[in-house]
């Protein structure tokens, strides 16, 4: 629990500070209860409830009577004082949300990701998707705090530059942050997708407090989000997370690094539906694999195999355990006793992967723990990474961060 402090200059940590806590106490809380957790005097928590009043981000609700004494006033968060947008930018599809302080979706939307244009072309169709959704959405512009980009790594997460993204041959060192930021006249905060993915979990704790996780990210690749003693790990330079070329099955496929069984190559839809088409399972296309054609051929190989069709039961199990080396690996190396999955392509295929992941990584002799570990899904579905986006503007806004009291 962070401390307040009574200095005069640090108006804006304590503000942030307050509302932090009254964020997380749900139900609000008094100038009371406010004082004693944050360790401000009641006069200076007087001062900035004023001003969070003033500015609409709380308000008065209701009085409590606890004893004694005069009964005490409830400050809540107003959600709709001010939005954040999240985008969740991946080589298939791009998810738009607008989020309230609470975190809550009040407006969603999603395009399909160009294929073959250059990247401001992209940039140009994200510009006008943001400001189309802000509008439908009715928000007043001026209320929108700042919009969040989960994008594919490796990236500068603090320069908001995204390098070269595998699946995405058209980009490299594209200055995101930056171009996003002078067409919509807002500021951007760019993150990579999978530690997006995680914050989400974490800061809408729809699935409580994660303590020591990983968040298994299924899109168009793969990638691990990780939270280590209750904090989203970013690494060094905020690409943690690459776990594609983990060797998973030595007799896998060929992967673009020139080894064989990679995790990511193995188990990514485009794969799998590459599996299918192999085993005549659905019909191969006249021209390119599309992102279209993968994810309705996908949506076919999983229902045949729910259906008991045996060639499709193979190729869909194969990938299963494929995904359990990968995570009993990671979870080894970091003791968790968590493991969350979702992204774009968990929620078609949890119900098939679910039912071998747990017992394939829980069988394996090479699983050393001496603790159970629970497997669950995304409370948040294919929106995850966008709404992690999002929640990052409102933790850059409404977190109190230390770094803010050096003057
Ligand atoms: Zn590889």
């Amino acid at each position: 629990m962070h401390r307040g402090t009574n200095l005069p200059a640090v108006g804006g940590y304590n503000q942030a500070l307050i509302l932090d806590v009254i964020r997380r106490s749900g139900e609000g809380a008094s100038r009371v209860e406010l004082a004693e957790k944050t360790g401000l005097s009641a006069q200076t928590l007087s001062n900035v409830s004023r001003r969070l009043l003033d500015e609409g981000l709380i308000r008065e609700s209701g009085k409590m009577v606890t004893g004694p004494g005069k009964p005490r006033t409830i400050l809540r968060l107003e959600p709709e004082a001010r939005f954040a947008v999240g985008v969740h930018l991946d080589p298939t599809v791009i998810t738009y949300v607008v989020l309230d302080l609470e975190g809550h979706v009040v407006a969603h939307s999603r395009t399909r990701t160009p294929v073959g244009t250059k990247p401001e072309e992209t940039i140009r169709r994200l510009t006008v998707s943001v400001n189309a959704i802000i509008e439908t959405s009715g928000i007043d512009a001026t209320r929108i705090l700042g919009i969040g980009i989960a994008a594919p790594g490796p990236l500068d997460a603090e320069g908001g530059q995204v390098f070269n993204p595998p699946l995405m041959t058209e980009w490299h060192n594209v200055p995101l942050g930056a171009s996003l930021a002078a067409s919509t006249g807002l500021p951007v905060f760019v993150e990579k997708d999978v530690t997006a993915a995680v914050a989400a979990e974490q800061w809408m704790g729809a699935l409580g407090d994660l303590k020591n996780s990983l968040f298994f990210y299924y899109g168009t690749g793969v990638g691990a989000g990780l939270v280590v003693d209750g904090a989203v790990v970013r690494g060094a330079s905020s690409n943690s997370g690459d776990i594609g070329h983990l060797i998973v099955d030595p007799d896998g496929p060929l992967c673009r690094c020139g080894k064989r069984g990679c995790l990511g190559d193995s188990v990514a839809p485009v794969s799998l539906v590459l599996e299918a088409i192999e085993a005549g399972l659905v019909s191969a296309p006249t021209g390119e694999l599309d992102s279209v054609t993968v994810d309705n051929d996908f949506t076919r190989l999983l229902s045949l195999a729910d259906e008991g069709n045996g060639h499709a039961v193979v190729i869909v199990e194969r990938a299963a355990r494929r995904i359990a080396r990968g995570v009993l690996a990671i979870v080894s190396i970091l003791d968790v006793d968590r493991v969350v999955f979702g992204g774009p392509f968990w929620d078609r295929a949890s119900r098939a992967y679910l039912g071998v992941v747990p017992g394939a990584v829980a069988d394996d002799p090479a699983l050393m723990m001496t603790h159970p570990i629970r497997f669950e899904q995304s409370k948040l579905g294919a929106d995850v990474a966008a709404i992690g986006a999002g929640c990052l503007v409102l933790d850059r806004v409404l977190s109190p961060k230390p770094t803010d009291l050096l003057i």
